[in-house]
């Protein structure tokens, strides 16, 4: 898709704390100081949103003319956000006025990638606009097979399959490869770069041994939080068709934002002596008898019928507050590998989500952290209480035990979709794929741009840090190419 994942995505905009781009630093990726990557961020943006232009301390931290339009989301939950985010500044996740600014232990509603009802994918905020340049020919529905180099290591073209036809595409200047934290690295891999045993396990004949190609994955796993009330009320028919005219004449309603997330979220932390939140909680809100329930756990989140069942069965009665837990900070890392040479075979993917303990420690003691929401006095005015998941391996435990998160945790981990790191940048071969310039190791004229060259993850969410990193990575190919 044009665009990638940000044409169908949450719209959240919220880059994290700029701790972590000091890390990225600090690992010897001298192009992104906090001052750089800060800089990049901004010339990115167009801040629409009123409120925080009149707010002289929020609106010069933000851009003001870049091709990215982003606002805040006419939410139809807004009223329900509003005070599931009173709940969270009650139990101590401060309310702010932008997370983008405050991050620790805060909460409130993000900024967001549309603008009046809009999505502002990268297509839209890039592509089309730039569609017409003579210097751009833009090839709908083709893949890209392989990157072709020579006998001195020099990228020269891609090989690109389109309507079952292949074609050659040279160039006297680089390649570059944008195919997201998992097509990239099996790009790299079926071009003949990438760890060594793999690629001849596979047939395939190894150029580089870049042995960090595919690894270090690193992800943001989500476990459910299900917790039923009096609200929201069910959704009737003449709600949902005036929510389409509301649409179609004022750019509200439910089209108008992401059927999955409203735009409330808190971030925070179970560790002391820290200032960096490390979990995050979006607000999704499912009214009584919601008529898509079924369909978001089962295909979005591939749940087994029997957990469907039990959440479905609730709903029934009760509205529904789907609160997506995520570890920001995650210990565990994961890897990409070939099923085969075959380009059109998907890689394999293996998160390992709570390969170390202390994520699973982690995420149990921050789902009882969030659970803390039932005390407040919105959810107990709405006789709010925690509902038990049809899952057998989890019943013998107590609910909202540490063991019944531990054992959820096990059983339902899914993603929110931050693959990052598989194409990491650093100083040297063995520990990175590509340089601070995002060249890669040892192959000229060939550089990735795009979420997977993150030397780590972000405690936010990766939308808008990926398009940071395009618009750094656009001004270094313009230093490089300057003659
Ligand atoms: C369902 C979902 C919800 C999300 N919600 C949010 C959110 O609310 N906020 C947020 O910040 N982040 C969110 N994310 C994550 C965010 O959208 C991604 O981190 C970001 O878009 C990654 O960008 P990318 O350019 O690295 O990769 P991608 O967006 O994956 O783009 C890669 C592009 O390359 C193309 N491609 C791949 N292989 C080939 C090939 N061989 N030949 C040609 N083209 C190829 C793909 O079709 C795609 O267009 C979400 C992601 C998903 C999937």
């Amino acid at each position: 898709m044009l665009g990638g994942c940000s044409g169908i995505n949450a719209m959240i905009y919220f880059r994290g704390d700029k701790q972590v781009f000091q890390t990225w630093y600090d690992g010897g990726n001298k192009e992104w100081s906090v001052d750089q990557v800060l800089k990049y961020f901004k010339k990115s943006q167009n801040l629409q949103n009123q409120d925080m232009l009149n707010n002289p301390t929020i609106s010069e931290q933000y851009g003001h003319d870049g091709p990215l339009v982003i606002n805040k989301v006419n939410n139809t939950f807004s009223d329900i956000a509003e005070k599931v985010i009173d709940s969270w500044n009650e139990m101590g996740f401060k309310r702010v006025n932008d997370l983008n600014l405050e991050n620790f232990m805060a909460s409130g509603t993000v900024t967001s990638t549309s603008a009046d009802g809009v999505r502002q994918s990268t297509d839209r905020a890039y592509l089309t606009p730039a569609a017409k340049r003579p210097n751009l020919k833009i090839l709908k529905k083709t893949i890209a097979t392989k990157i072709l180099i020579d006998k001195n290591l020099k990228a020269y073209g891609v090989e690109v399959e389109k309507d079952g036809k292949k074609m050659t595409l040279t160039t006297s200047r680089e390649v570059i490869v944008s195919a997201g934290a998992i097509e990239s690295p099996k790009l790299l891999m079926l071009s003949g770069i990438g760890p060594e045993k793999h690629l001849q396990e596979n047939d395939i004949t190894c150029l580089v041994d870049s042995p960090m190609v595919g690894q270090n994955l690193q992800d943001h796993c989500l476990v459910p939080i299900l917790i039923y009330g009096n609200e929201p009320r069910e959704m009737t028919d003449a709600d949902i068709y005036r929510s389409q005219i509301d649409y179609l004449a004022h750019r509200k309603g439910i089209l108008s934002h992401s059927d999955l997330a409203t735009d409330a979220l808190a971030v925070y932390t179970t560790y002391k002596n820290t200032t960096y939140s490390n979990m995050q909680n979006i607000l999704s809100v499912l009214p009584k008898n919601s008529r898509t329930i079924g369909e978001l756990f089962k295909s979005a989140f591939n749940y087994n019928e029997s957990v469907v069942e039990s959440i479905i069965e609730l709903n029934k009665d009760y509205g529904t507050f789907f609160i997506l837990f995520d570890l920001l900070k995650p210990y565990s890392s994961g890897n990409i590998s070939l099923s085969s040479n075959d380009p059109k075979d998907k890689p394999l993917i293996f998160p390992n989500y709570f390969n170390d303990p202390r994520d699973l420690d982690d995420a149990a003691a921050g789902i009882k952290m969030a659970t803390k929401v039932l005390e407040t006095d919105y959810f107990k005015s709405i006789g709010a209480f925690l509902g038990r998941m049809n899952l057998p391996e989890c019943d013998k435990f107590e609910l909202d035990s540490a063991d019944y998160w531990k054992c959820i945790s096990k059983n339902m981990v899914s993603t929110i979709f931050h693959p990052v790191r598989t194409t990491q940048m650093g100083p040297s071969i063995d520990s990175s794929v590509v340089d601070s310039r995002l060249r890669v190791h040892g192959v000229k004229n060939l550089r990735v741009i795009d979420a997977g060259v993150m030397p780590t993850t972000v405690n936010g969410n990766l939308n808008a840090v990926t398009i940071m990193v395009g618009e750094r990575g656009s001004d270094l190919i313009k230093e490089d190419n300057k003659n």
